[in-house]
């Protein structure tokens, strides 16, 4: 059965789908069998994994109302085959936006993704999850259900406070809706070591979350930012990359972590 993570931070624009996208990319690459589903209306994740938004025919939104299977609705792209760090891709776009509304007068409307999820688990070692920057019924189906959450940060001023938030909702979907649910890890991203204040903050966060924080850092490099325009994760578009480079670092990391702590 695989391992089932969702890549969460109610904020925007930390991260969350660059780190989907390039540990999907990264876990292939070495061997892993990984799907990778888009949880965020604006289907980033999908069209960085090469998968064009406006034509895919079946996304998640079409498995959330149980339209559709897992196994008709996933694609992947040649692009991925050819660079040889191919993943399935369950895919998202603006349809998904309406889920929301949809979702909310039926019933089990949180656990509908962990149902979807449950018929093709035995085909992947991994399924990766990335989530809209928000706590919302999205979020909700992906955390009911995961086996735990990545949580991609930056080594900003008020990266602590905002992790509050995150962490108290964790707990609260642990207890009372998924009891395996935790947090894998805290991966710092965008970092850049020349300035003082990520290093202060880094140390900080090591402090307070111990092991918890992963050892691989993600600098901050332009390859990775590059990488989406060309519908490629990073790890694709430019192997040798210091970003690609990080996020294969961190892949081997996962792999080696689960050895250890099953
Ligand atoms: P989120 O999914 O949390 O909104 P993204 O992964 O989309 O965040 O990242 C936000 C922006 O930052 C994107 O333009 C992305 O390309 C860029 N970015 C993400 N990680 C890096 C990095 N390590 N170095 C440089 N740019 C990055
Ligand atoms: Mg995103």
């Amino acid at each position: 059965m695989a391992k089932i993570f969702c890549v969460a931070n109610q904020k925007g624009g930390v991260g969350k789908t660059t780190t989907t996208v390039n540990l999907a990319a990264g876990l292939a690459q070495i061997g892993q069998r990984v799907l990778m589903i888009d949880l965020d209306p604006q289907g980033n994740a999908t069209m960085g994994s090469g998968i064009d938004k406006r034509e895919i025919e079946l996304t998640v939104y079409d498995v959330l109302l149980e339209s559709a299977s897992i196994e008709e609705a996933r694609v992947s792209s040649q692009k991925l085959i050819d660079a040889g760090c191919s993943f399935d891709v369950l895919g998202a776009n603006r349809d998904l936006a309406g889920a929301e509304v949809e979702l909310v007068d039926l019933e089990r409307r949180e656990l509908r993704l962990r149902t979807a999820i449950a018929e093709v688990g035995a085909q992947y070692d991994f399924v990766l999850i990335d989530c809209p920057p928000s706590l919302s019924l999205l979020t909700l189906n992906g955390l009911c259900a995961a086996h735990g959450v990545v949580v991609p940060m930056q080594c900003e001023y008020f990266a602590l406070e905002g992790l509050t938030d995150l962490v108290n909702t964790i707990r609260q979907v642990h207890g009372n809706l998924n009891p395996q649910l935790k947090i894998i890890g805290l991966l710092r991203v965008m970092f850049d070591p020349r300035i003082t204040l990520q290093q202060q903050v880094s140390e900080q966060l090591k402090e307070h979350f111990g092991e918890k924080v992963f050892d691989t850092v993600i600098p901050r490099n332009v390859r990775l930012a590059e990488a989406p325009s060309y519908g490629l994760p990073g790890l694709a578009f430019d192997p040798s990359s210091k970003g690609a480079q990080a996020f294969l670092s961190f892949a081997r990391e996962m792999v080696a972590r689960l050895g250890t702590q099953p």
